[in-house]
This record gives structure tokens, sequence and C-alpha cells, in this order.
């Protein structure tokens, strides 16, 4: 008996502090993160556009739409910016309608534009949150989970500067995953936001970073994450970026394949 108890209790014991992550490629930079009961989808819902990146195909998008299983009970959407590899007005607009229990926190900008750019985009008003850009981090907690979100210019300057991008860290049952949507690779807003004082657990980061001497110091001076994902590879992504990112991060893993899946 005393032996049955203490297996039970080790058994409880590792099974709550070890609480199972998941995270499922969708495409470009879009993901589903499941842990325990709980659900997170970022930048997910958008069609084609571009043709260098992957996108959801029809019938992916309606199966989230719907809610059909695992994309039933969504806590939390999360859409970085309005490009339209990341996202997509009326996809969204539809997702939030069909998901009464689920908020979507971005920026002002994007906010907007469901607001706006979805037929009946004022019936979803309470389930939108549009943070106005500044430099500071924002907090939030939605069903049972903590978001910090934070503002970092979009990659490609000035060209760009309009574009709102988000990066987030959310925190899913005790673990931290970072997403940076197409964040800049400039240290000094880094080095300001301090995200490796917040503990990262996952950073999932445009692949390019793992690539570049500016990036990889990025990722190793500024975020320290435990584990390392890159994300907005193309279709016909350069075998040589690959090579360089298993140099420089040889447990790290890049997204290619729709529906790849990692545990953590
Ligand atoms: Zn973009």
């Amino acid at each position: 008996m005393r032996n049955f108890l203490f297996c039970f209790l080790t058994i409880l014991t590792v099974s709550l502090s070890g609480q199972n992550l998941g995270i499922t490629y969708i495409a470009n930079e879009g993901v589903l993160i499941e842990s325990a009961g709980k659900k997170v989808i970022i930048d997910a819902l958008f069609d084609k556009y571009y043709d260098d990146y992957l996108h959801p195909d029809e019938a992916l998008l309606e199966k989230m739409i719907s809610g059909e299983a695992p994309y039933d009970d969504v806590d939390l959407l999360l859409s970085t910016h309005i490009h339209r590899d990341h996202f997509a007005p009326t996809m969204t607009g539809r997702f939030l309608k069909a998901h009464p229990e689920t908020k979507l926190i971005s920026s002002a900008q994007l906010a907007k534009s469901v607001t706006d750019d979805y037929a009946e985009g004022k019936t979803i008003g309470k389930q939108l949150e549009g943070i106005v850009r500044d430099t500071r981090k924002h907090e939030r907690e939605v069903n049972g989970i903590k978001v910090t979100a934070f503002f970092i210019y979009h990659a490609g300057g000035s060209r760009t500067r309009n574009i709102e991008n988000m990066g987030y860290l959310v925190e899913v049952n005790g673990k931290k995953i970072l997403h940076l949507g197409d964040s800049d690779m400039n240290p000094d807003r880094f080095r300001e936001l301090d995200l490796k004082s917040l503990g990262v657990d996952i950073a999932m980061v445009p692949y390019w970073y793992m690539a570049d001497e500016t990036g990889v110091s990025i990722i190793k001076d500024f975020i320290k994450p435990k584990d390392l994902v890159g994300i907005h590879f193309p279709k016909a992504g350069s075998p040589m970026a690959l090579e360089e990112i298993a140099k420089n991060f040889p447990k790290a893993r890049v997204f290619q394949k729709v529906f790849e899946k990692s545990q953590f």
C-alpha cells in the first residue's frame, strides 16, 4: 500500500510539474499551442496571398473556423500584424464570431482592420483588444493564460514602419512561449525589452535570426530560450540557411511542413 501510494504520488508530481506542451505548425508563422486543455492560436488565420510561403488551405481554414477538434475551445487568438501572410480580417472575424469563448489581443491597427473589413465586425467588438503602439510591455490574463505583448518594428526598415508588429510571450500551464511575428533584428530594442528576465522556455523566431550574426546574438544575449523553433521558412527555402542554423543551434528545429508537431 505504501509503495502504491508512493508510486501514485510520484506520478502525480511528475505529471503536474511536467505538463506536456504541444506546438503544431499550421503555416508560415502560424501555430496552435496546446497544453492540458488550454489552447492558443497565433498567426494562422489567412489564406493564399503570397506564393512564397505556406498558407492553410480552405479545408483547414473551415475546420479552424467551425471549431472542429483540435480547434475547439480556443482560449486565445493572437495575430502579430496585418500582413496577409499572417492575418486576414474576414477569416479572423468569422473565427471570433463562431468562437465566442475566444479573445483576440493585437495592435490597434489590426483590431481596426477586423472591425472595419469584416462585414459583421461590429458584433464581435467585445472579443477584441487593440493595443495602441508604444514601447512598454502590456500584461494581460485571458482564460487563465498570461500574455505579455509588446511592439517591435517590422523587419524591413522605413518601408514597413507603418506596420504595427507585435511580439508575445504567453504563459500556458507554467511554460513561457515567445512569438516574435516579423520583428526587426534591432539589438537595442531587444536590450530594452529584456525578455530573458521573464524566463523564455520556447522561442519561435523568424528563421533568418538563426542564420544571421545579429539575430544569433539577439537570441543568445537577450532572449536565452531553453528551446528554439524557426518559423516563416519559405516553400523554396535555402538549404544553406538550414545548414547555418544547424551549426549555430544544433538542437533547434525549423518548421517546414503543415501539421508537423513539437512536444516540449
Ligand atoms: Zn510581415
